[in-house]
C-alpha cells in the first residue's frame, strides 16, 4: 500500500476564523484530512476573530458547520472529541500589532511543548482590505520569519486589476519570499481539474492529436444556477469577468493548452502555465465587442420557480452595470494553437449548473460514407465534465447494428462515480499541499499578473461604457443571444446547450 507522506508538525492560524469560509470549507477540510489520516502528527488550529468566545464556544460553532457542510456529515462523537482538542480560539483585532505579538507567544509555547519549531500556516480568510494590516503586523512581530517553514495562503480576489495585483504582490514580498506565498484558486484543487494533467500527460494516445492539426476549437463553460444570493454587495464590485474568468476559467485554459512539463515540479508546471497566458492574444480595445459578450440576468423561471433579475437582488444597484455573464473568444499565438478558438463562458442564473470542457476535434478529411449513412457522422469530441457531473466522455462514430451501413454516434465514458473512493473536496487537496509545501496548484505572482493582463482591455472597455441592453438574458436561459452569435460566426455552437437538448430528447 502507498504510504502517506504527512506534513511536518504545523500550527495553522486562520485570520477570519469566525467567518463563512472557515466554517463552510476550511474546518471541514481539515477535519476530513484528519479522518483520512493526512493531518500532521502534531497540529494546532488557531481561529482568530474579534468576537469574545472561549475555546469551547468556538469549537461548538465549528461543530455545527461540520454537520452542515462536511462531505463526511455530522462528526462521530469520539473522533470529534479528539480533533477538537487541537482547535483553539484567539481573540484578536487584525489592526492591533500587540495581538500578533501575543499570537507569537502562543505559537512559541506550542513549539516548546512539541520540542521543536513547528511549521506555521497563516490563512487569510478575511476581506482583501485586511491583507496589508496582517502582513505588516506579521512582519513586525517576526512570527513568519522562517522562509522554509512558514507560509501564507491568500484567497481570491487577488487585486481587482493588473495594477492592484502588482501592488499586492509588492506588498507581500516585503514580508514573505515568493516560495512562502500560496495564492489559492480552489478550482485547481478539484479532482476533475487535476485529472486534466493525468489525462494529457499519462496517456500517449491524445497528446499527438492535441494541437491545431486535429482540434477545431475548445470550449470551457462554467454555468451556475444560483444568482448572487446574499453576496450582492461583493458582486457589485466584482462581476463575472473578475470573479470567474480572470482566475478559474483562465486556469482551466492553461491546463488544457500548456506544453508537456518536464517534471511535476511546482515551478516547472507553473512555468508551462504562464507560457499559455503569455501566448493568449491580447484583444485590442477597439475589438472588444468582436471577441467578448457581457450579460446580466433579468427575471425568469428556474426549475418551475419565478426568480428575480439581478437588479432586484439585495444590495444591488437598480441600475447596475455589473455583468453576471461573460463569453469570450481567445486565440493563442504559438505553434500548437495558432488559429484554434478557445471559447470561455460563465454565467449566473443559467439553465443548468455545469462546469465542463469540450475539445472538439476536426471532422474526417473525406467522407467515405454516402448520403443517409453519413447523416449521423459527427466529429470526435472529448468532454471533461468538472462538476456536478464528474466524467470524461469521448464521442466517436460507430456502425448502427443492422443490414444497412448506417452510422451512429457513441460515447466512451469514464465516470468518477464508478470509482469506489470518496472524492476529496478541493480545499482538502489544497490545504494538504500547502501543509506539505507543494505549491504546484497555487498561483505564482507572474501567473496572477498575466491573467489580469489578458482581460485588461475588456475590463477597461466595460468599465468605461455602460451596457445599454442590460438585462439581456432571462434567468433560466443560456445567456444572451449575442453569445451564440459570437461563436456562430465560425459555424460553432455551445456544446453544453446542445448536450442539454440531447438529454431532454
Ligand atoms: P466573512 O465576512 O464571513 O468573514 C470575515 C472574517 O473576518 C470574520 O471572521 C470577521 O470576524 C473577520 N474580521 C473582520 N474584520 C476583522 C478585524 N478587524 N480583525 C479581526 N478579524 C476581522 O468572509 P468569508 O466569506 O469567510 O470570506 C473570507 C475571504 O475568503 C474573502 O476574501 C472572500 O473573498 C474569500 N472567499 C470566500 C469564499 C466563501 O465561500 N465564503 C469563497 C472564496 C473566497
Amino acid at each position: 500500500m502507498k504510504s502517506i507522506k504527512k506534513a511536518d508538525n504545523t500550527v495553522i492560524v486562520i485570520f477570519g476564523g469566525t467567518g463563512d469560509l472557515a466554517k463552510r470549507k476550511l474546518i471541514p477540510a481539515f477535519y476530513n484530512l484528519y479522518l483520512d489520516g493526512w493531518m500532521p502528527e502534531k497540529f494546532s488550529i488557531i481561529g482568530l476573530g474579534r468576537t469574545e468566545l472561549d475555546d469551547e464556544e468556538y469549537r461548538e460553532r465549528l461543530y455545527e458547520g461540520l454537520g452542515d457542510f462536511s462531505r463526511s456529515g455530522k462528526p462521530d462523537a469520539d473522533k470529534w472529541a479528539t480533533f477538537k482538542e487541537s482547535i483553539s480560539y484567539f481573540v484578536s483585532n487584525i489592526d492591533d500589532p500587540k495581538s500578533f505579538v501575543e499570537l507569537g507567544k502562543k505559537m512559541d509555547a506550542t513549539d516548546k511543548e512539541w520540542g521543536a519549531r513547528a511549521s506555521r500556516l497563516f490563512y487569510m480568510s478575511v476581506a482583501p482590505r485586511f491583507i496589508e494590516a496582517v502582513t505588516v503586523n506579521i512582519n513586525s512581530a517576526g512570527i513568519a520569519a522562517d522562509a522554509d517553514k512558514d507560509r501564507i495562503i491568500i484567497e481570491k480576489p487577488f487585486g481587482h486589476n493588473k495594477e492592484t495585483a502588482i501592488e499586492l504582490n509588492n506588498l507581500l514580498v516585503r514580508t514573505f519570499q515568493e516560495q512562502q506565498i500560496y495564492r489559492i484558486d480552489h478550482y485547481l484543487g478539484k479532482e476533475t481539474v487535476q485529472n486534466i494533467l493525468a489525462f494529457r500527460f499519462a496517456n500517449a494516445l491524445f497528446e499527438p492529436l492535441w494541437n491545431r492539426n486535429y482540434i477545431d476549437y475548445v470550449q470551457v463553460t462554467v454555468a451556475e444556477q444560483v444568482g448572487v444570493e446574499e453576496r450582492g454587495g461583493y458582486y457589485e464590485s466584482a462581476g463575472a469577468l473578475k470573479d470567474m474568468i480572470q482566475n478559474h476559467l483562465l486556469q482551466i485554459l492553461c491546463m488544457v493548452a500548456m506544453e508537456p512539463p518536464i517534471s511535476f515540479n511546482a515551478e516547472e508546471i507553473r512555468n508551462r502555465k504562464v507560457d499559455v497566458l503569455r501566448a493568449v492574444r491580447r484583444i485590442k480595445p477597439e475589438e472588444v465587442h468582436h471577441y467578448a459578450v457581457r450579460g446580466q440576468y433579468g427575471e425568469g423561471w428556474l426549475q418551475g420557480k419565478k426568480v428575480p433579475g439581478y437588479r432586484q437582488e439585495p444590495d444591488v444597484n437598480p441600475k447596475s452595470n455589473t455583468e453576471t455573464f461573460v463569453a469570450i473568444k481567445f486565440y493563442l499565438d504559438n505553434w500548437r494553437w495558432q488559429g484554434v478558438p478557445f471559447y470561455l463562458r460563465t454565467g449566473k442564473r443559467m439553465q443548468d449548473k455545469t462546469s465542463s470542457i469540450t475539445i472538439q476535434f476536426r471532422p474526417v478529411p473525406h467522407t467515405t460514407f454516402q448520403d443517409s449513412a453519413a447523416d449521423n457522422m459527427m466529429a470526435n469530441r472529448l468532454t471533461i465534465n468538472i462538476q456536478p457531473q464528474m466524467d470524461i466522455r469521448l464521442r466517436f462514430t460507430t456502425k448502427k447494428a443492422g443490414l444497412e451501413m448506417e452510422l451512429n454516434p457513441a460515447e466512451m465514458i469514464f465516470d468518477y462515480d464508478d470509482c469506489s473512493t470518496q472524492t476529496p473536496e478541493a480545499y482538502e487537496t489544497l490545504l494538504l499541499d500547502a501543509m506539505r509545501k507543494d505549491a504546484t496548484l497555487f498561483m505564482r505572482a507572474d501567473q496572477v499578473e498575466e491573467a489580469w493582463d489578458v482581460i485588461t482591455s475588456i475590463q477597461n472597455a466595460w468599465e468605461s461604457r455602460d451596457s445599454l441592453d442590460f438585462p439581456n438574458y432571462a434567468a433560466g436561459s443560456w445567456g444572451p443571444e449575442d453569445a451564440e452569435a459570437l461563436i456562430a460566426r465560425q459555424g460553432h455552437v455551445w456544446a453544453v446547450n446542445a448536450h442539454q437538448k440531447d438529454k431532454k430528447k
